[in-house]
């Protein structure tokens, strides 16, 4: 039987072997920061920590963190790049921009080795889901300074795969390219495989049945990570569907593997995980915290404890694919910068959505924050599927109420809008809208 690990060696290490590795990796990545980088240098001298002071694993905890604030902050200050690059320019070879939902992108520069780092584990995250290299692979994803395009198709080239460049093309010519070849493959973000399956079922095509997809996976928002969501790609695609949680400047971090036990594996020899909790102290297995993340590989950028604003939980159990890498249960529970506080009540959108998509009525949806008469409170617009009749549409606003109030723990206003009418997305979906801090002139 072939391998289910592309990397069985690192994938199952003992923990004494990953240990060694990730300690001589930190204590590389911390020397060259310190030599290397103007930015890091005066974080550490301002800390007063030398490199020699970092022996072990657990001195990391010594050093400060890293935010995508500060690193803004740098480059807006000495643009365009700022001054954490630790190598000279001539030897860089990617830029990257994150996608910025307010002010100046970041801007993210790798090495060649650098770079082969970032999809090469993304290629060890496709081959646990099971692509191989007899795949032929569609990354829709769109084709710019954004890391998700890229990646996807060189992390499938790394692993032999034909990869079918569709950065460019409309989703009508997508939808057409996956009648026409043999794509077994699909790489987008989750709100997008709902949008082209819904495009493709207007036209009266049957994704499910109509292409050969048996694999998709999903990275730039957590939809795959919660069940009814993938369940509903699934069934779109007849496929089985993946998640892949990253961040341009740290790594495609993790992956779900074909055990599909609910964990998200993490790259732990590229980027060394800490899950902390509001003291910033280590939380146990089955605790819950904000991932911190540390590169172990890249050298033009090479970020120290960066915070990711992710909320994840350490597993606390064994994943049944045999892999030894860290385990997170369920993805990223949440990104703590989306958090919502309603009446006292704190409200995760992704909270929202899990409790959304379960039914099957739904299209799409939006969720508005909003005051009411001095009170706050959330504003649910949805999309029903054009199948419904007015009475089944009544219906399902009164199931969807009932149940918010009861997996939210408050009253909810839940809102029909005409099918079809709410925004569709097909790159990252802004399905949230907080009025109360939008400003009336
Ligand atoms: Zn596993």
């Amino acid at each position: 039987m072939a391998s289910r690990y592309l990397e069985p060696r690192l994938e199952r290490s003992s923990r004494a072997e990953m240990t060694r590795l990730q300690t001589r990796r930190l204590r590389a990545e911390v020397q060259h920061a310190y030599a290397r980088s103007p930015f890091y240098r005066r974080k550490l001298k301002a800390a007063s920590i030398t490199p020699a002071a970092i022996r072990t694993l657990d001195d990391l905890r010594r050093l400060p963190f890293t935010t995508k604030d500060e690193l803004k902050d740098n480059q807006a200050a000495t643009p365009p790049w700022g001054d954490v690059l630790a190598v000279p320019f001539a030897d860089v070879l990617r830029v990257h921009l994150t996608s910025a939902t307010t002010g100046r992108p970041l801007a993210f520069l790798d090495t060649r080795e650098d770079w082969y780092g970032f999809y090469h584990s993304y290629a060890r995250s496709l081959y646990a889901y099971g692509v191989r290299k007899s795949d032929m692979v569609m990354a829709a994803f769109s084709y710019g300074p954004w890391i998700g395009y890229w990646s996807g198709f060189y992390a499938a080239q790394d692993l032999g795969c034909l990869v079918f460049p569709v950065g460019g093309l409309t989703t009508d010519a997508r939808i057409d390219a996956l009648l026409t070849y043999p794509i077994t493959v699909l790489g987008c973000t989750p709100s997008y495989a709902l949008f082209l399956a819904e495009t493709a079922a207007k036209k009266g095509i049957d994704l499910a049945t109509q292409t050969r997809v048996r694999i998709t996976w999903h990275t730039g928002e957590p939809g795959a990570s919660i069940p009814a969501t993938k369940a509903k790609i699934e069934a779109a695609f007849g496929a089985k569907a993946f998640d892949l949680p990253g961040l341009t400047e740290i790594a495609a971090w993790g992956f779900e593997c074909d055990a599909r036990a609910g964990l998200t594996h993490v790259h732990e020899d590229y980027c060394y995980p800490e899950v902390l909790d509001e003291q910033g102290r280590p939380v146990g297995p089955g605790g819950r915290g904000e991932l911190v993340l540390t590169s172990l590989y890249r050298k033009a950028m090479p970020l120290i404890r960066y915070r990711t604003r992710d909320l994840v939980q350490l597993a606390d159990r064994r994943c049944p694919c045999g892999r030894t890498l860290r385990a997170l249960e369920g993805g990223v529970l949440a990104r703590l910068d989306d958090m919502k506080k309603i009446r006292g009540v704190v409200v995760y959108p992704r909270r929202v959505e899990e409790l959304v998509r379960p039914h099957a009525g739904v299209d799409e949806f939006q969720i508005v924050f909003r005051r009411r008469e001095g009170l706050d409170d959330i504003l649910i617009r949805i999309d029903p599927s054009p199948s419904l009749s007015l009475a089944e549409r009544d219906g399902l606003g009164v199931r969807l109420a009932e149940d918010l109030r009861t997996g939210l723990g408050i009253r909810t206003t839940v809102e029909m809008a005409e099918p079809g009418s709410l925004p569709r997305w097909d790159h990252k979906a802004k399905r949230v809208k907080d009025e109360r801090t939008e400003v009336p002139f």
